[in-house]
């Protein structure tokens, strides 16, 4: 008997995933699923318990579908290699099958780039054919190169070459190939989809089972350390989440910046774990290509290929993970405050706007991108705190923490990054919420002590207030601060 193996990542999906498609045509639906929880990742400084808690969410979700479709989701207890040898050494000295292939979708951080190159060695060593392919991006970093080689390095031009990219038959061609998942999740969603698959871990194991079964044991002892609402999980909630922000796209690039809305799609969350690709959302969406930004839907589709440029700095330059893009700022002199990084942390600034985004993010594990871009310009150039320490607490709190997106959003607002905002564009806080929460609503909600202000003080520094604090620094001082410290390293 031959069949394959699809090692499942960051692609907990089975609508649209072109590796597990290939895999499936190519063995008539005799392949299986599996998962290898790396202790390695786990035990990263960045680790999230709520984002783990929501990617075993969508882990379960992917196995109950699987087993739904007549396949299976085998999840190993230790990091690839070992789960391989583990797997391997079990199939071999019960002369059970090997598999003739295992496949995998490609992944551009540092760290899975590494481990892959040697998991496919390996597999080689094992006489296994290995089988890659693009999933999470639409256009691979390859494939965007300049003129005189090399990848661009600016938000503009990278855009325009993607977008150029983008109408040619080859790309084109991917979008079309999504449509088939959504008639797929249609049929899922009305449970009409039937066993297409035809192969069990139980078929391969001969009904025996040589590995526990950890997943729900995994999510229960995560859950205990959960403080936060965890969203529901899986495609079709990334799925319906789409269907649901269809309404607000028109109106997208005119409410995208205001808080207090609703207005934005959330599906980062999604995309972070492949419930949902970048391709399914242009496809479903039917995102044409624009010149100069003038509806709701160029602006989404401006912010989509944002994701995809930070993906490809991060896989060009794989050093932006722990230092500054512009090297002259490698070496900047931060003042590296505890006090003032806890009260950043806390929401403790006397900044409400600064403080409402805080909050908002250690209470839902999500925060509004204008209120990120505030916060993380505050601990920067107000705080002058090394903006590594803000990317790093950002990932333990976010769902949808992602190492190319959030170094990407970090290094910009420092001013360090690629295409970042310039160093003497300092955000004034004051005026972003006065523009961007005029009435309060936002800063309210999370910072009710402020609930007896009108909205017009919210928006200039408070007086000590029994249980608000006064602004910890001042605008106007700090600001000439960062500014004469940013040009000496210029
Ligand atoms: P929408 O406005 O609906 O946008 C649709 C999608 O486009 C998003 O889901 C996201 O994938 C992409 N996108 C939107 N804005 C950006 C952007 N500025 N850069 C890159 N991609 C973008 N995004 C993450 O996914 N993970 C992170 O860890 C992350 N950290 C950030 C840190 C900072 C300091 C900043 C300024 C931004 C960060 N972002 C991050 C980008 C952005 O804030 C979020 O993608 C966005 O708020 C997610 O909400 P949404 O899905 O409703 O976005």
């Amino acid at each position: 008997m031959t069949y394959a193996i699809h090692w499942f990542r960051r692609d907990l999906r089975v609508a649209g995933n072109i590796a597990l498609q290939k895999q499936f045509k190519k063995f008539e639906g005799r392949v299986v699923g599996l998962f290898c929880f790396d202790h390695a990742f786990l035990a990263r400084e960045d680790f999230s318990v709520h984002r783990f808690q929501f990617f075993l969410a969508t882990l379960q979700q992917l196995q109950t579908e699987l087993r739904s479709l007549g396949s299976d989701l085998l999840v190993l207890d230790v990091g690839p290699e070992p789960a391989f040898k583990k797997l391997f050494s079990y199939l071999q000295t019960q002369k059970l099958p090997m598999p003739q292939c295992v496949s995998w979708n490609r992944d551009y951080e540092p760290f899975a780039r590494k481990r892959d190159q040697s998991i496919g060695e390996m597999l080689q060593d094992f006489s296994v054919e290995v089988l890659t392919e693009r999933d999470h991006l639409l256009l691979e970093p390859p494939e965007l190169e300049k003129a005189s080689g090399g990848g661009y390095q600016v938000f503009s031009p990278f855009c325009r070459a993607w977008l150029k990219e983008y109408v040619t038959p080859k790309i084109q061609q991917r979008i079309q190939q999504q449509k088939s998942a959504f008639k797929y999740l249609n049929e899922r969603k009305n449970k009409t989809s039937g066993k297409i698959f035809r192969l069990t871990w139980s078929d391969i194991f001969q009904g025996k089972k040589p590995f526990p079964e950890i997943l729900e044991d995994y999510s229960q002892r995560n859950q205990k350390k959960v403080t936060i609402a965890i969203p529901k999980a899986g495609t079709l909630h990334a799925f319906q989440q789409l269907q649901a922000f269809t309404d607000q796209l028109d109106h997208y690039q005119d409410r995208r910046d205001i808080p207090s809305l609703a207005a934005t799609s959330k599906l980062s969350i999604y995309l972070k774990n492949g419930s949902i690709t970048v391709s399914q959302i242009i496809s479903y969406l039917d995102l044409k290509p624009f010149h100069k930004k003038q509806s709701g839907r160029d602006s989404f589709f401006n912010e989509l290929i944002w994701r995809e440029f930070y993906y490809h700095i991060l896989a060009r330059h794989p050093r932006v993970e722990h230092e500054a893009f512009l090297t002259r700022y490698k070496d900047m002199q931060w003042d590296n405050r505890q006090d003032w990084f806890e009260a950043w942390k806390e929401g403790r600034t006397g900044y409400p706007i600064v403080d409402a985004g805080m909050r908002e993010l250690a209470q839902t594990g999500w925060m509004h991108n204008r209120v990120r871009m505030i916060v993380a310009s505050f601990l920067t150039k107000h705080l002058l705190i090394d903006w590594r320490w803000g990317e790093r607490y950002f990932m333990e709190k976010l769902l949808d923490g992602d190492l190319a997106a959030n170094n990407g959003g970090w290094q910009w607002a420092a001013s360090t990054g690629c295409d970042p905002q310039p160093y003497f564009r300092i955000f004034n806080p004051w005026l972003q919420s006065k523009k961007f929460d005029p009435e309060g609503q936002y800063i309210k909600k999370y910072v009710p002590e402020l609930n007896h202000l009108p909205p017009t003080q919210l928006h200039q520094p408070i007086e000590k207030q029994s249980d608000y604090p006064e602004p910890i620094v001042d605008h106007q001082v700090r600001r000439d601060l960062a500014l004469k410290r940013y040009k000496e390293m210029s």
